[in-house]
């Protein structure tokens, strides 16, 4: 593997992908070897299919989880996450969070140490899967969840200590403000910096994939100056960064009679609870949602529950200089190496790290054969339980008959 075959970026942010571009993989904890090697055969036949064999992938892998402490001693090394900067687009597979091992989770350590602040999640249906909507067809998302700071910047402190008493302390002697008597404290840091580098690449996506709107979710009613303030910022950026490309709700209605004019993507707001309702009534309303981690976190889990669940959902954390793309699931242990789960999450994970690179067909390719697959009645057990007169296959045959498709 050469220096010639590294995926590089450039200061506008587009890619230089090569022909043989090297590309590392974690296979993951639990079922994550099974549903790499899953994943690994649909993507290299369907960029075999797509280029007539004229581009491949060579793939390097990097031992972190349980496997990197087997062979290295370390879950998670300083080399893999420099090979992870490094070459500019990667994948992995579900990792086990270490107990007691001085890591919160060894995902949220990729995402903090790599700035990975941009958590990109499609929610789109696959038809036959079950879904509890009446229809799904008409969900058709992408959740941009800030993933750096919020409440999940992990800035609290324990009911009792010294630390949380010290700080109901100031808030109440110096900030007058009142806080309940020994209360647990928690902090909500949301910046403007990364609000709007986040919308800012929201807003990019719309873009260049020609998508009608961009809606900032936000509980700016009552978190004035931190969800308020997203929005605020939000509106800001797409002003400042791409005045000509997108208008505002309140002009839609005001000067173009409620028809947005071609080419523009509107920007609008939901506060985060009625967004909940509007995505169950009036999904088709609805395209990118750019929110903070928290909204995100929730929002993403339940659009991915309305199209039949996160077995189906691919995801990615994405950053300025790199991006990793992930299955949404976690290791399922109890099937670990079994070869039974549904490898779908990470193989649509794979489709979208190819769209990223720009292999647009070999995407669409792996969409389209894995829905094929499926409606063909070939499903691992999870769908098999609720599709009535479905074949249950193995993960690997599963993949096996997505190739065959491509
Ligand atoms: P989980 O691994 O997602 O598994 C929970 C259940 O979801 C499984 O028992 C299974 O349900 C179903 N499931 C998950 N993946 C599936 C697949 N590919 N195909 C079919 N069904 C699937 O959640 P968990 O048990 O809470 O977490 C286990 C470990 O994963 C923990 O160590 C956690 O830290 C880690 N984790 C990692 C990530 C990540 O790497 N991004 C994310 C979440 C959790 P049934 O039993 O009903 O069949």
């Amino acid at each position: 593997m050469t220096q010639e075959n590294m995926i590089t970026k450039n200061n506008d942010g587009t890619l230089n992908v090569p022909d043989h571009p090297i590309i590392p993989f974690i296979e993951g904890d639990g079922i994550g070897p099974d549903i790499w090697n899953a994943t690994r055969i649909v993507i290299d036949q369907a960029v075999r299919t797509s280029f007539d064999g004229k581009k491949s992938i060579q793939w390097l892998e990097l031992a972190v989880g349980e496997k990197g402490f087997r062979t290295t001693g370390e879950y998670l090394s300083d080399q893999s996450l420099k090979a992870i900067e490094d070459h500019v687009v990667s994948i992995k597979g579900p990792l086990t969070t270490p107990i007691g091992k001085g890591f919160r989770s060894l995902n949220v350590t990729i995402r903090q140490k790599l700035d990975l602040y941009a958590c990109v999640r499609p929610v789109r249906y696959i038809e036959p899967v079950p879904s509890p909507m009446k229809h799904p067809e008409k969900i058709n998302m992408v959740i941009f969840r800030e993933n750096t700071e919020d409440l999940y910047a992990g800035i609290e402190w324990q009911s009792g200590t010294d630390e949380a008493e010290q700080v109901i302390s100031f808030l109440t002697n110096q900030m007058h403000v009142k806080v309940p008597e020994h209360a647990g404290i928690g902090i909500k840091p949301i910046s403007e910096k990364n609000t709007k580098r986040l919308v800012a690449s929201a807003i990019a996506y719309a873009v260049d994939n020609h998508l009608p709107s961009v809606t900032l979710m936000h509980k700016g009613n009552i978190m004035k100056f931190t969800e308020g303030a997203f929005s605020r910022w939000g509106y800001e950026v797409a002003r400042e960064k791409f005045g000509n490309q997108t208008i505002t709700e309140a002009e839609l209605y005001d000067q173009y009679q409620g028809k947005a004019p071609h080419g523009k993507i509107v920007i609008k707001d939901r506060i985060a609870d009625m967004l909940f309702q509007q995505v169950l009534l009036r999904p088709d309303e609805f395209s990118v949602i750019a929110t903070p981690n928290l909204n995100g976190d929730y929002i993403s889990d339940a659009l991915a529950a309305q199209v039949g669940g996160l077995g189906m959902a691919p995801g990615a954390n994405i950053g300025d200089t790199c991006a990793c793309f992930e299955a949404t699931h976690g290791t399922a242990p109890k099937y670990a190496g079994l070869d039974k789960v549904n490898p779908s999450s990470l193989i649509l994970s794979g489709a979208m790290m190819l769209e990223y690179m720009g292999w647009k067909d070999a995407a669409e390719r792996i969409r389209k054969a894995l829905q094929e697959t499926i409606r063909s009645g070939i499903v691992t057990y999870d769908l098999a339980r609720q599709i009535e007169g479905a074949t249950e296959v193995a993960c690997s045959a599963f993949a096996n008959a997505i190739a065959e498709r491509l």
